[in-house]
């Protein structure tokens, strides 16, 4: 076979539906094998998918730390710096906003909870949703080092981002630490290189052990939900960010669909903005020319605080559970959930499973019934992984717009299409 020029990406999105197709297969026809049961899914899958996942999460705390330090020492001056955050924060909020208004939208105009049928009510406890106040003090580090072992990635930005300018600011110093941490990036980014050659192999673990497992008849009963939270994820990720991306790069936002590919596939088949934090930062410096300097602080940053994919399914959710539970909604409780839904996904990491929790919080502020999350809980899953992927591609959009903005994206980089490209 020509497997030699096979591209890893070929290879992720072939290990992918493998995967796919044999967990249906073990879910389908052999569900009564134990053999099958015990010791390929619950044993050989299960490991192959939990080392993949853990070589992807171990290189986020190390990665985040020193290329952040590497941007933020490059940068001319301070003025940079504010500008920098300023305009990647701005982003970020809007784009936020539009997903969750996008969402409330569609869930007024395509009811999916109407006459929704309410017998599976379980006890559902939320945690009260962070105050703005909370949220910015939680983002300032009494122990770095603390936060780097408990993965905090707001702490550990705010930390490098300072240590960075320290950097700039010392003189011969600050040179020689500089060319070191320069050197330490060069390495961690080839470590993930190294790493992305397991990917095919994981991506078919994690696919196939999921779909050997996951119940696709609870969708046919919330299929409306299912359709048009799909649907509005679809219209997000695909029309908006295209016509943001066009407006303000005046580049052609396919190219920039296309080189999404591999964090889209890695997003999707972890379900997790932060263990696909290499792989975004890979793509939008390696492949889309944007300068490491600004990437290094808008990935990790947008992989926690800027979740377009979570907040639409906060709207529709909210949407849905209301009419289930036939309650009518004011305008201010949809400000409210704006609100909520902002606050909350600034102050959680994006890791699987995450969105219900905040959506608890939701609930919870607009004084929804929190049982309501028994109703979707069951099809989560599947819509956590493309919701993911929409989270992904919102922080690649606006690491390219600021980029750009800022005179640090390589065009001609970007519009090679084999820029970056990984081949075995
Ligand atoms: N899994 C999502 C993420 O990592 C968060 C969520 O649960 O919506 O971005």
């Amino acid at each position: 076979t020509n497997n030699k020029k096979m591209s890893l990406t070929a290879k992720v999105l072939l290990g992918m539906c493998l995967g796919v197709v044999t967990g249906f297969i073990f879910r389908t026809l052999l569900s009564d094998v134990t053999f099958i049961q015990e010791y390929i899914v619950q044993g050989a899958l299960n490991v192959g998918g939990e080392i993949f996942i853990a070589s992807l999460k171990m290189l986020v705390v190390p990665l985040i730390f020193v290329s952040l330090v590497c941007g933020t020492s490059s940068l001319k001056d301070l003025a940079t710096l504010g500008r920098l955050g300023g305009k990647t924060l701005a982003f970020y909020l809007v784009t936020t906003a539009i997903a969750i208004t996008l969402a409330l939208v569609m869930g007024s105009v395509f009811q999916p909870g109407a006459g929704v049928d309410l017998t599976s009510a379980t006890t559902f406890s939320a945690e009260e949703a962070p105050t703005l106040g909370q949220v910015i003090v939680g983002m300032f580090p009494t122990n770095p080092i603390n936060s780097m072992a408990e993965g905090n990635t707001l702490q550990i930005i705010v930390f490098a981002v300072l240590f960075g300018i320290a950097i700039s600011l010392a003189g011969k110093p600050g040179e020689r630490i500089a060319a070191l941490f320069s050197d330490f990036n060069e390495v961690i980014m080839k470590l993930v290189s190294l790493l992305m050659n397991i990917a095919p192999y994981g991506v078919f673990c994690l696919m196939a052990q999921l779909f050997s497992e996951l119940g696709l008849d609870a969708i046919v009963n919330l299929l409306e939900y299912f359709l048009v939270l799909a649907g509005t994820l679809l219209l997000h990720g695909l029309v908006t960010y295209s016509i943001m991306f066009r407006v303000f790069t005046g580049l052609n936002p396919l190219i920039f669909l296309k080189k999404m590919e591999d964090a889209i596939m890695f997003a999707f088949s972890t379900a997790s903005s932060n263990a696909t934090i290499p792989v975004t930062m890979e793509t939008t410096t390696r492949r889309m020319g944007v300068d490491n300097k600004v990437a290094a602080f808008t990935v990790p940053l947008g992989a926690t605080i800027n979740m377009d994919g979570t907040a639409i399914m906060q709207g529709v959710a909210t949407a849905f559970i209301a009419q289930a539970f036939n309650i009518d909604l004011s305008f201010n409780d949809y400000m409210m959930v704006i609100l909520t839904a902002t606050l909350a996904s600034v102050g959680t990491a994006g890791v699987p499973g995450v969105g219900i929790i905040m959506l608890a919080m939701v609930l919870n502020q607009v004084g929804l019934p929190v049982e309501g999350i028994a109703l979707i809980i069951g099809v989560d899953r599947l819509l956590d992984m493309i919701r993911t992927a929409v989270n992904i591609t919102g922080d690649s959009v606006v690491t390219c717009i600021v980029g750009k903005s800022e005179g640090a994206m390589d065009v001609a980089r970007f519009n090679d299409p084999n820029a970056g490209k990984q081949e075995e």
